[in-house]
């Protein structure tokens, strides 16, 4: 008999073990000001008290990682707490420093400067949660600016960090969503156009928020004692299993870290996910999807789309460049991590590995969403590359293509010669994908033969494997998702709650729940961006500013 399950835990018996600032050096300072903070690894702060909180959502599954029941989310105590208002014994905010590259340059010292984390949970499983809360003031580290967020970053963060846990992507998890009752400042596009903006404070949720810029930042200023116990410290909190602290030790973290980091981005290909500012200190050390900012995902798939109009020009971090800039701020980590390990050879090595891992990786990846159950080097390369070409010849949306494509009866072209059964269709009865382009009056001639071209090499090379069509398509189904957190149903959402109206976070958290499950009701959540929505801000254009 299976045990009864265990009664939920109250907020106030959460059991906090806050390892990261009993373990690491803390700075001496309790000061609220704006400084370099230098040989420690974090600063304690208070949250900034706000005067009218308000909970517009929460993640039930986010909250169970704390063992807390719904009664505890929908408690006044639990607003609160996550709005910053009111510290639970036990709790030790304070915010971290570290540095990072952005946009390929080294920035200096950033740190935390409107994050506080407020401590770690150890929840019934043994597993550690450290919370922390986004906008809720400032800290040292908050340079010139206020340390606060607003309702539309914040209602991003927290829907796509728990769609992105449903899609099965390492992320940091979205517990709670409070608005202030305040407003906030914003410079939206950075053109002088302020506005003042509904403020938020989401609470984030995760092992540790340690980014690949909390080492470096140690690293650039010498202070090799320091880097040397924060490596301590996540080796034996993260990563027991690479054994004591030694310069072997501190490699094989670094090898694990690059493979969680790889896999990671894998997934983010997989769904069309572009992130949109992969700075150092945007890369988690335990390879989780952090700081969703200007992010945003494919629709017609375009390799060179970044949603970012800080990065239109270059470019750097555009959906086909994601692997390449990870792979990018990998050896920045592994430039950080040198002073412990003293040899370049074994860094290099694993590198070069995870070159070589990338690449074979994402053609597994690719070979999976076409439902194939092996793949073949010598083949599917080929099959791999002239899909993703046909993709781009006319704005094709990436989600609607992978999963319309499973419903395709690939029989007909197996046959020789144009006179199969369903050849003499028009391309809107034949193709169960036709809703995926967007311009479907504009597609250029040519295009209908090469994609029959393609669909027969596709068809042959999949009768080769025995799977059924049902099993095909099922198949495809688990690893192609059909809803996804569309940039327009994200606005939508924003536009609904900045009015007073937020039911649509709810109905959109539930909707994503089961992204990979048909849902027939909300089949109007699954097609694509309407026109409305191409040049909108928020949906197809968005900055740094949140
Ligand atoms: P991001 O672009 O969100 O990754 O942030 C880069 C750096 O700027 C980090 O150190 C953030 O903590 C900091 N930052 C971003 N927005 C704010 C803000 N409104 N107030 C204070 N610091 C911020
Ligand atoms: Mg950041």
């Amino acid at each position: 008999m299976a045990a009864p399950l265990k009664p939920s835990v109250t907020l106030d018996e959460l059991s906090f073990d806050n390892s990261y600032t009993r373990e690491l050096p803390g700075d001496p300072l309790s000061s609220n000001r704006r400084r370099q903070v230098s040989q420690v690894c974090y600063s304690r702060v208070r949250p900034r008290a706000v005067t009218a909180p308000c909970l517009l959502a929460y993640s039930a599954e986010a909250a169970s990682l704390l063992d807390l029941g719904l009664e505890s989310c929908r408690s006044p105590r639990f607003t609160e707490i996550f709005s910053g208002n009111l510290l639970l014994p036990g709790m030790d905010p304070h915010a971290m420093c570290y540095g990072g590259h952005q946009f390929g340059q080294w920035a200096g010292q950033l740190g935390d400067g409107r994050a506080i984390n407020l401590g770690e949970v150890i929840n019934r499983q043994g597993e550690r949660w450290a919370l922390q809360l986004k906008g809720a003031g400032a800290t040292p580290y908050s340079r010139t600016a206020d340390g606060l967020a607003v309702l539309r970053s914040s209602l991003r963060e927290f829907l796509c960090s728990e769609a992105m846990y449903q899609l099965g992507i390492p992320t940091t998890r979205a517990l709670s969503l409070v608005t202030t009752g305040e407003l906030v400042d914003r410079d939206m596009f950075y053109d002088g156009n302020i506005r003042e903006e509904p403020g938020a404070v989401v609470c984030r949720l995760a092992p540790s928020f340690l980014r690949f810029g909390n080492f470096q930042i140690h690293s650039v200023r010498g202070e090799t004692a320091v880097l040397g116990s924060l490596a301590d410290y996540t080796l034996k909190t993260f990563f027991p299993h690479l054994g004591t602290p030694s310069p072997r030790a501190y490699t094989e973290l670094f090898k694990e870290i690059c493979s969680q980091t790889l896999s990671m981005i894998i997934h983010w290909l997989r769904v069309g996910f572009v992130h949109g500012v992969m700075n150092t200190d945007n890369m988690s050390i335990l390879g989780l999807t952090i700081d969703y900012g200007p992010y945003g995902w494919l629709e017609g798939y375009d390799p060179t789309w970044t949603p970012n109009t800080t990065d239109r020009h270059g470019r750097r971090y555009c959906f086909g460049n994601q692997a390449r800039v990870a792979l990018w701020n990998l050896s920045q980590l592994a430039n950080a991590l040198y002073p412990l390990i003293g040899e370049v050879d074994p860094l290099q090595e694993i590198l070069e590995q995870s070159v070589a891992r990338m690449e074979q990786q994402h053609l597994h990846m690719q070979a999976k969403k076409l439902g194939l159950r092996h793949f073949d080097p010598k083949e599917d390369p080929e099959l791999i590359d002239a899909l993703l070409e046909l993709l781009q010849l006319t704005e094709t949306d990436m989600t609607i293509f992978y999963r319309k494509l499973a419903e395709l009866k690939l029989e007909p072209f197996l046959q020789a010669g144009p006179s199969s059964s369903s050849a003499t269709l028009p391309p809107a009865e034949r193709y169960p994908f036709y809703p995926a382009y967007y311009t479907p009056e504009q597609i250029p001639p040519g295009y209908w033969q090469q994609l029959e071209l393609w669909l027969r090499q596709y068809a042959r090379r999949l009768a080769g494997e025995g799977r059924n069509h049902q099993e095909r398509r099922a198949a495809m189904n688990r690893v192609n998702p059909k809803y996804v957190l569309r940039n327009y149903l994200a606005q939508l959402a924003i536009d609904g709650a900045e009015a007073g109206d937020p039911c649509l976070i709810a109905e959109l958290l539930q909707l994503l729940r089961s992204p990979y499950d048909e849902q027939p009701e909300q089949e109007q959540y699954a097609g694509k961006r309407p026109e409305w929505a191409r040049h909108r801000p928020g949906c197809s254009m968005l900055s740094c500013s949140s």
